[in-house]
């Protein structure tokens, strides 16, 4: 089957591609436009890793260019769309909208659209936590409404759900998105807590805690979340479980989170830190910032009975393989 992966130099989408290339059933086109919202030396040293199996082939490319994309996808013709390529980051959302705009959205429709001149047999895309906003009730399940995101981020994700539900529908295309719960493990995002936190304790830097520490994350380990994303991905499925009575059928349109169910508060997780780096942190609590949710917690009731999804990693053996990750890394490339 051909695989055709954005974002594939991205932290999600560099070890989706690798679980596919490394299963040998898969040939895997892997886009990115390597931007630098953070270094692209740790976007290029994903691929050199990835560029070691023979199935896997790498196009630097933008979506938000229609007809560079597009030919890219029509040359290629593949049967599996999974699109992880976004301007992602919440705070970064509060002052640098037209980023968001031009890869959520724009370039989400190029894929869109690209997908509907060749249309795969499915295409599955990232949303995010973010969407459940003010209000949201604990777990957070996908059947209650999500429209009052508190980021800009959010705000494009859900447009994103709204936009792929009507070509669902008009076009004929299976599509799902997929709401991912803070994800960590090897090769994270620097922009993200755990590499942030590990470096501030490794060089004795303030840690910055926000809402003083007490915010809580479902924080969800990479293996699961590519376990689900590949689960959702070749999963058969015939209805739409999204249409509401009397909405037409003619395509599936779904939506799962994919999570822990297991939250926990931000500074209990850099206590864990601390342990397994060996170093005490210089914690600085501060007030709630703009665009965070004081909590997350995914139901999975959904996706579990869809495709059978269970998280399998504990956040003590999954932050333990980051650690270890995060050493090598930081010690090598520093
Ligand atoms: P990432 O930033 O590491 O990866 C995204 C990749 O997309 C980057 O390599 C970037 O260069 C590429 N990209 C951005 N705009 C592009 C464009 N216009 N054309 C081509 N490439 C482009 O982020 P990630 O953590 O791997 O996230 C993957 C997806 O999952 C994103 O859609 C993100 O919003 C979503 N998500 C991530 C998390 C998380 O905790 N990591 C949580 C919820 C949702």
């Amino acid at each position: 089957m051909k695989v055709l992966v954005t974002g594939a130099a991205g932290f999600i989408g560099y070890h989706v591609s690798r679980k596919l290339a490394a299963s040998g059933n898969a040939d895997v086109l892997g886009i990115d436009n390597l931007n630098d919202y953070y270094p692209a030396a740790l976007k290029r040293a994903r691929l050199a890793q990835l560029e070691a199996h023979k199935n896997f082939r790498f196009i630097q490319a933008d979506f938000s260019d229609a007809a560079a994309y597009g030919g890219i996808h029509a040359n290629f013709q593949p049967d599996y769309v999974v699109h992880l390529g976004a301007q992602a980051g919440v705070r970064y959302s509060i002052e640098n909208p037209a980023a968001y705009v031009q890869s959520n959205i724009t370039g989400f429709l190029n894929v869109l659209e690209a997908a509907r001149a060749h249309p795969p047999r499915h295409l599955v895309y990232a949303s995010s936590s973010s969407v459940y906003g003010a209000g949201a009730r604990i777990p957070f399940s996908e059947d209650q409404a999500a429209d009052r995101p508190l980021s800009f981020y959010g705000a494009t994700k859900r447009a994103d759900e709204l936009i792929a539900h009507s070509y669902a529908h008009i076009h004929g295309l299976a599509l799902t998105g997929l709401r991912f719960f803070t994800v960590y493990g090897p090769w994270g995002r620097p922009d993200m807590a755990p590499v942030i936190f590990s470096k501030a304790i490794t060089e004795e830097k303030p840690l910055r805690l926000f809402n003083e520490g007490r915010s809580l994350r479902d924080f969800t380990y990479i293996d699961d979340i590519v376990d689900g994303v590949l689960k959702v991905l070749l999963y058969p499925f015939a209805q739409n479980t999204d249409a509401a009575p009397g909405e037409p059928a003619a395509a599936p349109s779904r939506i799962f989170n994919i999570g822990h169910n297991r939250p926990v508060e931000v500074r209990l997780f850099v206590q864990m830190l601390e342990t397994l780096l060996g170093k005490k942190a210089r914690i600085e609590l501060l007030p709630p910032q703009p665009g965070d949710m004081p909590e997350t917690c995914a139901s999975l009731a959904r996706i579990h009975a869809a495709v059978g999804f269970e998280p399998k990693t504990p956040l003590e053996d999954g932050l333990a393989r980051f650690v270890e990750w995060f050493k090598a890394y930081y010690t090598h490339s520093q």
